[in-house]
């Protein structure tokens, strides 16, 4: 956290820019955003909300101040845009996203966007690009916020927007995702037609800082990262494993079909198979996030008869996830026969 700078925006000057001033700026920038949403914990920008479109206003006042072009685009993204000296060039692009988790990090997002228009401001100070450069603004890229669907304006700037998206609930408010958005100004008309914003073939490439959002660079004590790959996932939000029910005191082990400890026997198996395809050097995490018995039927003195759980599993190789749900499958039969249970 940039706690102990203070310098306020206008104490950098527009004219000139080096290396030290551009520091100063980012980390003014970032001392900006977290004043304006830090709410003791961390900081919460709805996606499609009032502090993310005010977060947008501050780097589009910054970017004009500096002579950028910007403008808005119909799904109420924010381009900053550097001419090139061979305008009719395809544009690099930079960017990431300002809406955050809620009580997200200073970094998501905003490490994408400020290292964007620094970006922008250091190809400007060295005489210009010869290809155009673009930094987006995008807003509505995380899921917390809409109950799972994600990438909201990146979606909506290439058409691909469905309605099951747009009647998505907001977590708190109850608002659909068509209410948020018309809020913050977009041409809804369009997107509901899926009209294409932006032709992907317009951009030459896309490059963007991102916070790493967990612990490995710090770990291995290095400052930087190039990401070859992010992982692919398959969800099963909600298995129910039944079995059956029974007293506690009276019903010896080899009567029961205890639910919890036939999931319990499914994870540790699944652990084991994780740990082996590591050694054999595939990538994959594993992931149950959620575990629940029946609250109307459970007991401390019940043998439980039901619990459902979640299962996710992530890997950069379609082909290990194909493998892996193999293995899930295989192993649910097995518990099944050996405990008397379904899943
Ligand atoms: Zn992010």
């Amino acid at each position: 956290m940039a706690d102990d700078v203070a310098l306020p925006l206008s104490t950098i000057p527009p004219e000139s820019f080096m290396t030290r001033e551009l520091e100063s700026l980012a980390q003014a920038l970032f001392y900006q955003f977290r004043e304006m949403s830090f709410d003791g914990t961390g900081i919460s920008w709805e996606t499609y909300g009032a502090g993310e479109t005010q977060a947008m206003q501050v780097i589009e006042r910054l970017a004009k101040q500096h002579g950028f072009e910007t403008h808005w685009d119909p799904a109420q993204i924010l381009i900053v845009r550097l001419q090139g000296s061979e305008p009719g060039m395809t544009a690099v692009a930079t960017g990431s996203h300002l809406d955050s988790v809620p009580q997200g990090g200073n970094y998501d997002g905003a490490a994408g966007v400020i290292g964007g228009l620094i970006a922008l401001l250091a190809a400007k100070d060295r005489g210009g690009p010869r290809r155009p450069m673009e930094m987006l603004v995008l807003r509505g890229e995380e899921s917390a916020w809409f109950g799972g669907p994600c990438y909201f304006g990146s979606r909506a700037m290439f058409g691909q927007l469905t309605g099951a998206d747009l009647a998505s609930q907001h977590r708190d408010n109850g608002l659909s995702l068509a209410e948020q958005m018309r809020a913050c100004g977009v041409d809804l008309t369009r997107i509901e037609a899926q009209d294409v914003i932006r032709n992907p073939d317009e951009l030459h490439s896309w490059l963007e800082i991102h916070i790493e959002p967990g612990p490995v660079l710090i770990a291995r004590d290095k400052p930087v990262g190039l990401v070859t790959g992010i992982r692919g996932n398959v969800r099963h939000r909600r298995v129910v494993c039944r079995g059956q029910a029974a007293h506690s005191g009276a019903v010896p082990r080899w009567l029961r079909h205890d639910a919890v400890l036939a999931m319990a026997e499914l994870l540790m198996r699944m652990d084991e198979h994780w740990r082996v395809l590591l050694e054999w050097g595939e990538d994959l995490v594993v992931t149950s996030g959620i575990v629940e018995t029946n609250p109307n039927e459970h007991a401390v003195s019940r043998v439980p008869g039901e619990v459902s759980f979640a299962l996710e599993y992530r890997s950069q190789d379609a082909k290990t996830l194909g493998s892996f749900g193999n293995l899930v499958r295989s192993e649910c039969e097995q518990i099944s026969v050996k405990r008397g249970v379904t899943f």
